[in-house]
């Protein structure tokens, strides 16, 4: 089938205007941002999040009836490529992790009033939330093991668990948590996800976890990773998202075009780094030369390129699987674009900070910081050896081991069901000579 990622006109043209959006109003922002109160912060989103609104861009991601664009994902792609230029862009767009995610949740398993409750009042950017899974006594990477626990006790769901990590976690109104409501089902039947209001009694945020990213994060700002306790926290059973037991169904639901946005947003910054790279090459001298005339540097500019173009074409062709097959289908595409994607997001940033040297490593340039950002793409939305086990697994299941044991290529053998085959025929020519 013949792919093509070109887009239509009236699109190209919102993206033109993104990109100009983005870079004039959003990168002048992240200069300030560690200097300003989350309240000032969002008096400076407040306007820019309405000319994204009148630009019918806002939270793109929902289906129109939520008042998304119903855009598909290679054209969501093509708008989180730009979005990744910044940290700071998805806000603007509502398309801020973990709140897009969650309403991503909201909008496939809320009720009527779930959604009155939660999603519309997210979606028009007056409450906050977050998604609060990872444990640090169970792996992340296998969500079957989680132990917090929801036990029904009447009308209510009585919650007690220690979840950290839950991006957005000290400053939401309210937190979509996992927990196991069934121990005795299934693995992947035994968590529901449970929608907790910030302020019941019990949920007592420890600690905005400091981060290599964050190494001293202000507690209550945006883009913290919380750790939490919940302790006989009580909510009423009507919190309940979806069906008892059907909180991995609901995970991988929401996943799947997640990990297409990360990878997107990756190539964002990645190109970001890229153009640094390529701009200092050209102005610093050194041993005699520019640093644009050493080889090295020309394999790290050509590398660097043919990576993300990899990348690039990967994800938009897992975009496109996913908008034309469905998510199911896209499974193998999406684990190989979340491990490669991440790769090439460390590799050109790196090659981009070595090339600066000190100024690289200082913080007068952004390349530490999405260094830093950079290393937590490896783990986060599943670890690379996670989607590599998963990648090969699929991959095998296309083979049988050889029946004899012998390799189907193992030339000997070959050889010799080479000559019966053409056995008639020497004979022939050997009769003849
Ligand atoms: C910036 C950031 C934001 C996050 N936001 C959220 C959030 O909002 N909500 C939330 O719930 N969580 C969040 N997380 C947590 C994240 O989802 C987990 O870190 C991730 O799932 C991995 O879990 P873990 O840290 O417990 O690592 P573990 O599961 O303990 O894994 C550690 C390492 O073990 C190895 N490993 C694991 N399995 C295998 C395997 N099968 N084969 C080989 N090696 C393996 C890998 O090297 C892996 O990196 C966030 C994390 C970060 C860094």
């Amino acid at each position: 089938m013949a792919w093509d990622f070109s887009t239509d006109p009236a699109f190209q043209e919102q993206l033109d205007w993104m990109r100009a959006f983005v870079r004039d109003e959003i990168w002048p922002l992240e200069t300030l941002v560690d200097e300003l109160e989350q309240s000032e912060l969002d008096a400076i989103y407040a306007p820019l999040q309405v000319r994204v609104k009148a630009r019918g861009l806002w939270a793109a991601h929902l289906p129109p009836e939520l008042g998304g664009q119903g855009f598909g994902q290679v054209k969501l792609g093509l708008m989180h490529e730009i979005l990744g230029s910044s940290p700071f862009a998805p806000n603007a767009f509502g398309n801020q992790a973990p709140d897009s995610g969650n309403s991503e949740i909201l909008a496939l398993a809320g009720t009527p009033e779930q959604k009155e409750r939660w999603l519309y009042p997210l979606l028009a950017g007056d409450l906050k939330s977050a998604f609060s899974m990872t444990e640090p006594d169970t792996a992340g990477s296998d969500p079957t093991q989680l132990r917090s626990r929801a036990v029904r006790d009447g009308d209510e769901w009585v919650i007690n668990g220690h979840k950290w990590f839950s991006s957005n976690g000290s400053i939401a109104d309210f937190l979509i948590v996992m927990v196991v409501t069934d121990p005795d089902a299934r693995p992947h039947q035994r968590a529901s996800m449970i929608v907790v209001p910030a302020d019941a009694p019990g949920v007592h945020i420890v600690r905005d976890v400091p981060t290599m990213e964050h190494p001293a994060p202000s507690f209550g700002k945006l883009g913290g990773h919380a750790e939490i306790r919940y302790e006989d926290v009580r909510v009423p059973a009507e919190n309940l998202l979806g069906g008892e037991g059907e909180g991995f169904l609901i995970a991988q639901h929401r996943l799947g075009p997640g990990r297409i946005h990360h990878c997107m947003r990756w190539l964002g910054v990645s190109r970001r780094a890229f153009d640094m790279l390529c701009e200092r090459s050209l102005s610093r001298q050194s041993h005699g030369g520019l640093l644009a005339d050493k080889q090295t540097i020309q394999n790290w500019i050509a590398d660097s390129a043919a990576q993300m173009q990899a990348a690039r074409l990967m994800t938009l062709h897992a975009a496109w699987v996913m908008d034309t097959q469905g998510a199911s289908a896209a499974r193998t595409d999406i684990s190989l674009i979340k491990f490669f994607g991440a790769g090439v997001l460390h590799d050109v940033i790196d090659r981009a900070l070595q090339a600066h040297g000190s100024l690289g490593y200082s913080t007068d340039l952004p390349l530490e910081a999405m260094y830093r950002y950079a290393r937590a793409a490896r783990f986060y939305d599943g670890p690379d050896e996670v989607h590599r086990q998963s990648v090969a697994r699929q991959i095998l299941r296309g083979y049988e081991p050889p029946s004899d044991g012998v390799p189907s290529e193992h030339v000997p053998t070959r050889r010799e069901a080479a000559r019966r085959k053409f056995a008639d025929l020497l004979d022939t020519v050997t009769a003849n000579d």
